[in-house]
């Protein structure tokens, strides 16, 4: 059984941030993550589907520097890459399917929305670089905790797992739906948790990857907006290195998406690439789907019913399991909700809280 200080539960970019200064500042820290990889909500995958150096984002593309302190810092810190949102060009909006869609020129977009070079996975391999790879524990749902004393016993598929601490950086919400707890935590923590939304949770994205952003040939952007489906929000995803595509947010339910099935919703998003931005969009060299939705380590059933950014809390944590537990995932960030912004400033505060409660301990 390992036995640590603190055991951090989920290795997205809050779990990772908080490991990885935890370790820095001498604690002896494990991570437990559930999915066979690191990133949570971070997911960039080469055209072919495998994780990929210069991957497209299938989950969050963009952040905010000049608005979102924590993730400028971090990573300046880390020394990463970035380049802006390609957006010169016009813009185009379908607004009904029986008039043609119209072309406009915006403004360029303030502030601008900023991208990872080697896609926002690059944040995510640069933190793991800083902690040693015996500290990360992959595949391993955490489905219970039970606190005896100043032990906390973690259940893992096939084994346990003792910490003296426990920073727990997943969506409130998934905790609450897959964690067990005993001493059982108290019914309004319970519904703070279940009542926080997962944001981007009911989401999907789709991505199709040309030889060429042809579409900047005829002065598109490759911004499109349309009330006509099935993406409302379209958007140029071109890679920093150069490799070429589109994306669209789709505008379909969870419900009715699993109803239709993969293949019959690309079909109709690639209709759509090719009736706003020419034949040439009709055939991709590959194309991408991902259905957050159905991914049961980001979306529980209450995400398909309500969505959106989680309200600020004080308190995320009360009764008895109050100084053994600090949550730490994106949701439970004051500022930034949900953002990736959110899970650095969540992560950065969590273990703030934590190295000051372990040196009053020493004290
Ligand atoms: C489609 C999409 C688009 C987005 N776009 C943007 C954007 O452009 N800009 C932006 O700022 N934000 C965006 N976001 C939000 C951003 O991705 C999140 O804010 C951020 O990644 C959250 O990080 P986190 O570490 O808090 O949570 P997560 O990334 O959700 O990490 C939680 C981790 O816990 C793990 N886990 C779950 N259950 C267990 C368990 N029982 N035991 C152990 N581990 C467990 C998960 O596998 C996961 O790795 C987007 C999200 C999505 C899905």
């Amino acid at each position: 059984m390992t036995h640590s200080t603190v055991a951090v539960i989920g290795g997205g970019l809050a779990g990772l941030n908080a490991a990885r200064l935890l370790h820095a500042a001498g604690i002896d820290v494990q991570l437990y993550e559930a999915r066979d990889r690191l990133g949570g909500r971070i997911l960039s995958l080469a055209a072919d589907g495998t994780p990929g150096e210069d991957g497209f984002d299938l989950g969050p593309s963009w952040f905010w520097p000049r608005m979102q302190p924590a993730i400028a810092a971090l990573v300046t810190e880390l020394g990463l890459e970035i380049f802006p949102q390609a957006s010169d060009g016009d813009v185009v909006f379908e607004r009904m399917s029986r008039e043609p869609a119209q072309r406009y020129t915006a403004p360029p977009q303030e502030p601008a929305s900023l991208r990872f070079t080697g896609g926002a996975a690059a944040l995510i391999r640069r933190l793991a670089q800083e902690l040693p790879d015996e500290r990360v524990h992959l595949g391993v749902p955490v489905s219970a905790m039970a606190r005896e004393g100043c032990k906390v016993t973690l259940s893992l598929p096939d084994r346990t797992a003792t910490a003296d601490h426990v920073i727990a950086a997943l969506p409130p919400r998934l905790l609450q739906a897959k964690v067990r707890f005993s001493p059982a935590l108290p019914p309004e923590t319970e519904r703070l948790w279940r009542e926080t939304p997962t944001w981007m949770a009911p989401h999907a994205k789709v991505f199709a990857i040309y030889d060429r952003p042809f579409w900047r040939d005829t002065g598109y952007s490759g911004s499109a907006q349309s009330m006509v489906g099935p993406m409302p929000e379209i958007h140029d995803a071109t890679t920093a290195s150069g490799a070429a595509a589109l994306f669209g947010f789709l505008g379909v339910g969870a419900a009715e998406r699993a109803r239709i099935g993969e293949d019959a919703l690309i079909k109709a998003c690639l209709e759509q690439f090719g009736r706003i931005f020419g034949a040439e969009a009709l055939s991709p060299r590959a194309t991408l789907y991902k259905d957050w939705a159905a991914d049961h380590f980001t979306a529980t059933g209450t995400d398909l019913i309500s969505s959106g950014h989680a309200a600020f809390s004080p308190t995320w944590v009360r009764g008895p399991w109050g100084d053994a537990l600090t949550l730490a995932g994106s949701e439970t960030s004051p500022s930034e909700p949900g953002y990736l912004a959110g899970a650095a400033e969540a992560s950065n505060r969590a273990v703030e809280t934590l190295l000051n409660r372990l040196a009053k301990g020493a004290a």
